[in-house]
């Protein structure tokens, strides 16, 4: 058994090299890369791709699989080597219940979608995406239907994103996040507006980019296993446990951008870079699900980069980079700026408490066009009426509606956007669960700038495990059962009712 143990992790970490030199040569796209470069790399990465497909599929793979299976069945279930073999196993079969052939011609779909979006969005022309968009509807049901058995159709694409998570979970969920929402926007709606104008005064990028970077290293993200440079869309990549990269993008007009997401994808690369080396190449080598990974991500850059303990220490520190600029401002003045709530028609600019409406919006939607209950010639007014209803404004265009998101119209309907909002209700519940057990992480950050208490509680329960365990697994674990709203609900009201003087 150890031979084929040996064999199947081989195998395992060429899969795994093949997918990280992928995502260097992703990476060097998306930040150095001249423009000339385009056409050729667009093809060496789908060769890769389809290399790292025809592996994980390969059906020695499979057979080696089935071979370990009674082995796998004597050890214990969170062993390293009972996940590994249990991990693959899902992988495998993912892999190999979609077709080639259909596998290929979505993928050229989506490019080709893309292509209609990226013109069709500056143009507001939503008639162009229109016919584009009414087939990737029907490729994901298709995609859906090569997972039988579903409770719900959308279930086989939640669980590519967020594995075991389900429809008759998350709509309780989401409805009972809603409920919470749009009271407490329309409370706060009815408080003066806080003038955040001191961010949008000019800030010099260098530093801008040195202030981030070292609050990043502060939280812990080390630079002798991880780098930071420019793209147009900030991204986190692995190419290896010793090499966790994150990008950033500055705007000098508004300090807010660069800052807040440095910090969002510095939590993505602390969890990477936590994971225990040992798992490196193999399935369990990085982060669970995209919920899990949102939920460190907005942890960092919300829960401890937005909070007034955190800004207790550094705002002193900024203030020294930027005198001019923050000298005059005092730290209650910065701190209501950097947590103004206001309905807004971007989710991307959205703030914490508007963010999740934005969410449950396109979630609600992806639903009724995978039941069929919403046709896709109907999406523009489908989405205006929600935005009317839940956030009390309504988009003038399409640019600023419908089409603002990549994610339908270059990949899939379904299964992409949940995570987000998993992600900010977990990282309230992980984030109180460990001031619960160590009430001193605030004052360390408040007092000394220091995060390694609340780094190590995360690396113990979330950090270190990769892979090894699911989403609800490792909830069930840290928090002793599953995900409720009630922590975000109380972070929310706390934070938000003090800020906006709710209380009566
Ligand atoms: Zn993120």
């Amino acid at each position: 058994m150890q031979e084929k143990l040996a064999e199947l992790k081989a195998r395992l970490l060429e899969a795994s090299d093949l997918q990280a030199a992928a995502a260097v040569l992703s990476w060097d796209q998306a930040t150095y890369m001249p423009p000339g470069g385009a056409a050729s790399r667009g093809r060496q990465l789908a060769l890769l791709s389809r290399l790292a497909h025809e592996r994980a599929t390969d059906p020695a793979l499979g057979k080696l699989l089935d071979e370990l299976r009674p082995y796998e069945e004597r050890l214990p279930y969170d062993s390293d080597e009972a996940s590994l073999i249990r991990v693959a196993r899902r992988e495998y079969e993912r892999a190999t219940r979609v077709p080639a052939d259909f596998v290929a011609e979505f993928s050229a779909h989506q490019s080709a979608s893309f292509e209609v979006w990226s013109r069709a969005r500056p143009a507001n022309d939503f008639a162009a995406v229109q016919p584009y968009l009414e087939q990737t509807v029907e490729y994901s049901r298709r995609l859906a239907d090569f997972f039988p058995g579903y409770e719900h159709i959308a279930d086989p694409l939640i669980d590519m994103y967020d594995y075991g998570m389900r429809v008759s979970t998350l709509r309780p969920l989401f409805a009972a996040l809603r409920d919470l929402l749009v009271p407490l926007v329309e409370a706060i709606g009815r408080q003066p507006a806080i003038d955040d104008s001191v961010l949008y005064r000019h800030y010099p990028e260098a530093s801008q980019l040195s202030f981030g970077l070292e609050v990043a290293q502060r939280y812990g993200y080390d630079l002798a296993r991880g780098r930071q440079d420019k793209s147009a869309h900030p991204f986190t990549t692995k190419f290896a446990a010793g090499d966790v990269r994150i990008t950033t993008r500055v705007n000098e007009h508004d300090l807010s951008e660069a800052l807040f997401s440095t910090l969002h994808e510095a939590g993505h690369a602390l969890y990477e870079q936590g994971v225990r080396p040992e798992l490196e190449g193999t399935p369990l080598g990085g982060g669970t699900s995209a919920g899990v990974h949102e939920s460190q991500s907005r942890l960092w850059e919300n829960l401890v980069g937005r909070s007034r303990a955190f800004w207790t220490y550094f705002y002193p520190r900024l203030q020294a980079v930027f005198p001019e600029q923050l000298g005059g401002v005092s730290l209650d003045d910065f701190y209501r700026a950097i947590n103004k709530v206001q309905p807004s028609l971007i989710r991307t600019n959205a703030d914490e408490v508007t963010y999740n409406l934005h969410i449950i919006i396109r979630f609600e939607l992806e639903l009724a066009l995978l039941e069929g209950r919403l046709a896709v010639k109907d999406l523009p007014e489908a989405w205006a009426a929600l935005y009317r209803q839940y956030l009390g404004i309504e988009p003038p265009d399409h640019r600023d509606g419908v089409l603002q998101d990549v994610h339908w119209f270059g990949g899939m309907v379904g299964g992409v956007f949940q995570g987000y909002t998993l992600g900010n209700v977990m990282a309230a519940a992980f984030f109180e669960a460990a001031t619960r057990a160590h009430p001193e992480i605030l004052e360390e950050m408040a007092a000394e700038g220091r995060f390694d208490t609340l780094l190590r509680w995360l690396q113990e329960h979330i950090y270190q495990h990769g892979s090894k365990f699911t989403a609800a697994e490792l909830l069930e674990r840290v928090l002793g059962g599953p995900l409720t709203v009630e922590p975000y609900a109380r972070y929310l009201s706390r934070k938000y009712g003090d800020i906006y003087d709710l209380r009566s």
